[in-house]
C-alpha cells in the first residue's frame, strides 16, 4: 500500500529536512502508519528527501534505528551524507515524477 495519497500542491514550501525552499513536499509519517504512527507527528519533506529515506530504510529499519524524528534522520550518517549533496542542488532540479496512472475523464 502507498504511504502518501495525498500530494501537497501549495508553492513555495520548505522541505523540512534538506531545508531547500521552493520545493513541493510530501508528508511523511515519522513513525510509520504501518507502525503505529497514523496520528505520530509527520514532517513535510520535499519529493527527493522522502525517496531517499524509503530508498534506505525499510519501515522496521526507521523503528530499530529510532530515525523517527528530523533530528534524528539528519544525524544518520547515510542521510546526512546525502544532505550534504541535495543542499546544493536547486529545487527546480528535483525531477518530475509523472503519473503512472491516466486520468480518466
Ligand atoms: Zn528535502
Ligand atoms: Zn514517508
Amino acid at each position: 500500500m502507498k504511504e502518501e495519497s495525498t500530494l501537497e500542491q501549495e508553492l513555495h514550501q520548505i522541505c523540512e529536512l534538506c531545508g531547500r525552499e521552493g520545493v513541493q513536499t510530501t508528508r511523511h509519517h515519522l513513525t510509520p502508519k504501518a507502525k503505529g504512527g497514523t496520528h505520530l507527528p509527520t514532517a513535510r519533506l520535499c519529493r527527493s528527501c522522502h525517496k531517499q529515506i524509503h530508498a534506505l530504510y525499510t519501515n522496521q529499519d526507521l523503528i530499530t534505528l529510532g530515525l523517527t524524528s528530523v533530528p534524528a534522520l539528519q544525524a544518520d550518517p547515510e542521510i546526512a551524507r546525502y544532505l550534504k549533496w541535495i543542499r546544493k542542488q536547486p529545487a527546480t532540479s528535483v525531477p518530475r515524477v509523472r503519473k503512472s496512472e491516466r486520468v480518466r475523464s
